[in-house]
């Protein structure tokens, strides 16, 4: 078998499209066979650049059997050049041909994915709400208001969700965004009363629903070990990126003066990058993202390492359908598993008709597919009104 073109697309996501323009992938073979996969950067501002880097790299791999898997994978990481610097761009591109390699490979196998990472572990999937803060299926936020943040979990818990994620600094009161400068260095006591305030309220109206806080980044050592107060007072499932993941020893810090489990790894890339959080035990969840760490070989490999240091795995997932099915397909094998994110944006009308399938948890757990590779493909809507489609057939 041999690869004869690689055509990319940046999907249009509606209503969605101000905060996500999934960039995906389908490779064809010289067999009828084709893999369809994505490009982690569909949020904010690289996704353009994904476009780029996807053609380029495509290139790599015209003519190439699309069954020699790993052979492509440390083709594209050591010839691009830039494989080696790391970064979103270059690994977005290569897990986004790394996953439709995959794709192909079960399909020609006549098997899911899953098989091909040692086999179904579990048949279905706990999963967390998450994001709430922006809304949740048809309740669309932001929210303000500490009865507002009871309500949006209670919605959840009512669909079945025993577990629920929110970004408790990003609006104020009346809903407005907050500026970053207010989330770093010491916070005011406002600030820390805003958010317990809204704990509280969660945890009145939700009981022991697991919490995960979410910090996107914004918080840095100082103001996230104040803000570990709360998840250890309230007793936290996670604290998730307290600290920008540049530094590993900033997490480091807040790992010896917090006791909630640290969650991080979406802006990690490669096994190389995990490593160094995990000989410092500064992550306790950790959350490769399958279409920018290096596609699903490289979060198999990601996962099975976290296994050795006794951390749990939850395989990121915030982009479109394609992002998802290859988070299922993880999340059915690896070994360590911890939960899985349903991301407020998955529940999108504008994000799900990007899929030939609307794969949804039910009763806060997914049912992993059984079809033959990634068991999703993109849709015949999402390639029609693609905003950009690229299609490479040269070396
Ligand atoms: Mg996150």
């Amino acid at each position: 078998m041999k690869i004869t073109k690689v055509d990319i697309y940046m999907l249009d996501a509606g209503a969605q499209r101000a905060s996500r323009r999934p960039i995906c992938c389908r490779v064809h073979t010289d067999e009828g066979i084709y893999g369809d996969g994505e490009c982690g950067i569909a949020f904010d501002y690289a996704a353009p650049a994904g476009v780029g880097m996807l053609q380029d790299l495509s290139r790599l791999v015209i003519g190439m059997d699309p069954m020699r898997v790993e052979a492509i994978w440390e083709k594209l990481f050591k010839v691009s050049f830039w494989g080696q610097g790391g970064g979103p761009v270059v690994f977005g591109a290569i897990s986004a041909l790394d996953i439709a390699l995959m794709d192909i490979k079960g399909k020609a196998l006549n098997v899911p994915i899953y098989e091909l990472l040692g086999g179904k572990f579990r048949d279905e999937i706990r999963c967390y709400a998450s994001q709430l803060q922006f809304g949740w299926n048809d309740r669309i936020g932001p929210w303000g208001k500490k009865e507002d943040y009871a309500a949006i979990s209670r919605y959840a818990m009512e669909d079945g969700y025993d577990a629920i994620k929110i970004d408790f600094t990003m609006y104020d009161r009346e809903g407005r965004d907050i500026p970053n400068a207010c989330c770093e260095g010491i916070l005011t006591s406002d600030f820390y009363k805003m958010v317990e305030e809204r704990i509280v309220a969660i945890r009145e109206s939700c009981g022991d629903v697991d919490i995960i806080m979410e910090n996107h980044g914004r918080t840095d050592t100082t103001s996230a070990i104040k803000l570990g107060e709360l998840c250890d007072k309230y007793h936290f499932y996670a604290l998730e990126e307290p600290a920008t993941a540049l530094s590993p020893n900033f997490q480091k810090q807040i790992r010896q003066r917090v006791k909630t489990p640290l969650a991080a790894g979406e802006r990690l890339y490669t096994r190389w990058q995990f490593l160094n959080y995990f000989r410092d035990d500064s992550i306790q969840l950790a959350q490769p993202d399958a279409c920018n760490c290096g596609g699903i070989t490289e979060t198999k490999k990601i996962c099975d390492m976290a296994y050795a240091f006794d951390v749990k795995a939850q395989v990121h997932c915030a982009g479109g359908p394609i992002s998802t099915a290859a988070a299922l397909q993880l999340s059915a094998a690896i070994t360590n598993f911890g939960i899985y994110e349903h991301h407020f944006r998955s529940t999108q009308p504008a994000i799900t008709c990007l899929g030939k399938y609307d794969y949804q948890p039910k009763g806060g757990k997914y049912r992993i597919p059984d079809l033959p590779g990634l068991g999703q493909e993109l849709s015949d809507f999402a390639i029609k009104t693609a905003l950009v489609h690229v299609t490479v057939t040269e070396p």
